[in-house]
């Protein structure tokens, strides 16, 4: 009996310990600065929509993240998004899954399916008791991640649920048939897991062929899918990119001077119904460590909404633009040389005649940080603005 009482000791002082491991202690005072200065990326609007900043896909401490809900909400509020989704683990909390498993109780399974049983909505509860409690004007999406072992079925999130514990099935098509039938979105997540191929196995081309894919992630991370850009164009999927954090943004992002991965949304308004829409018109450009990727007509569209090009000179050889950048994106310019546009400022660029009809040329430009097609960067032509 004694050693029984040891056994459980150990068991409730490993239990404390992993839980004191499992959150950063970072966590803590990222809680206590919620009222910091956010950072915000200025965006145009582009054909009359706003560009909303939304992470589709991040992980708190009820499955294997390390920061809780309130502090995921707050780190995207100070990372300047407009839009987050909290997608834990539908089938593993693995902090409490690895403890458990060096328990050789003979009901050890009863305690680790009890301990392991977590409710999605609740954790979305918490997430907006934050929102709340800071008056952050964001949108939360109800999400989860369906996270089969197998490499053939993968990851996908399931989004923009009314019930995120409804939602699951052990059969995963099942569970995306049951995510549609909320009005959910399922997005395919980090499409070349383990596998170092992002063609589809037999279980997407069944799930795809059933038209229950409406998106896919072109960017997990920091990791760039170039061919499910062209799968996504074919298919008519939208394309997304998210962090999918599991630690903090700041380590991976803020320390090298970057915004975080995140899914630009041409939407009407910071709606439930809106930002949806907007996803399933595939209106959204995914944005990582500088680039941005997307269909080409809204590559096009944003270009020109983020520069204002005026033409300030003209000689008999030459014309010379004042390109101007509003945004907060870097946008690498090629036209015989680079020109890097900071955000924010302008450049005189003096563009000659054509050679062979000896027509003034256009102010048209390779964009080097923007992909619209299997490693292929547009080529846009600015609208000289009056
Ligand atoms: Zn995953
Ligand atoms: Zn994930």
């Amino acid at each position: 009996m004694k050693r029984l009482f040891l056994t459980l000791a150990l068991v409730v002082l490993s239990i404390s310990t992993i839980t004191a491991q499992k959150q950063v202690p970072h966590a803590t005072s990222l809680a206590k600065q919620a009222k910091a200065n956010r950072t915000e990326i200025v965006l145009p609007q582009v054909k009359g929509y706003n560009c909303y900043k939304g992470d589709f896909h991040v992980h708190t401490t009820y499955s294997d993240g390390r920061l809780n809900p309130a502090a995921r909400v707050i780190e995207a509020w100070l990372d300047g998004l407009d839009i987050v989704a909290i997608t834990d683990h539908y089938e593993h909390h693995s902090g409490v899954r690895n403890m458990l498993k060096t328990i050789s109780m003979k009901d050890s399974t009863v305690i680790h399916y009890r301990m392991a049983k977590v409710s999605h909505n609740k954790i979305h509860e918490e997430a907006v008791a934050q929102l709340k409690k800071s008056g952050f004007p964001m949108l939360l999406v109800k999400g989860g991640e369906i996270t089969r072992k197998p490499e053939d079925v993968g990851h996908f999130n399931l989004l923009f649920l009314s019930d995120i514990d409804a939602a699951f099935d052990e059969d995963p098509a099942e569970a995306f048939r049951k995510a549609k039938a909320q009005g959910g979105i399922v997005m395919h997540n980090h499409p070349a897991w383990r596998r170092n191929t992002s063609d589809k196995t037999e279980f997407h081309e069944q799930v795809y062929g059933e038209g229950l894919v409406d998106g896919v992630e072109v960017v997990n991370g920091t990791t760039f899918y170039p061919h499910i850009v062209n799968r996504c164009i074919d298919e008519k999927l939208a394309m997304f990119a998210n962090t999918d954090e599991h630690y903090l943004t700041e380590q991976r992002y803020g320390a090298v001077g970057r915004f975080r991965t995140m899914t630009i949304v041409l939407a009407n308004e910071l709606t439930e119904e809106s930002v949806k829409e907007a996803i399933l018109n595939r209106r959204t450009i995914a944005y990582s460590g500088g680039s941005l990727v997307g269909e080409e007509m809204w590559l096009n569209e944003f270009l020109n909404a983020a520069v204002d090009c005026r033409l300030t000179q003209v000689s008999e050889d030459s014309r010379m633009f004042r390109l101007t950048n509003n945004s907060s994106i870097t946008l690498t310019l090629i036209k015989n040389r680079p020109y890097i546009l900071e955000p924010f400022k302008s450049l005189l660029i003096s563009i000659g005649r054509d050679k062979n009809s000896g027509e003034y040329q256009t102010p048209t430009f390779v964009v080097e940080n923007m992909w619209h097609a299997n490693y292929q960067h547009p080529k846009i032509e600015l609208t000289i603005d009056e």
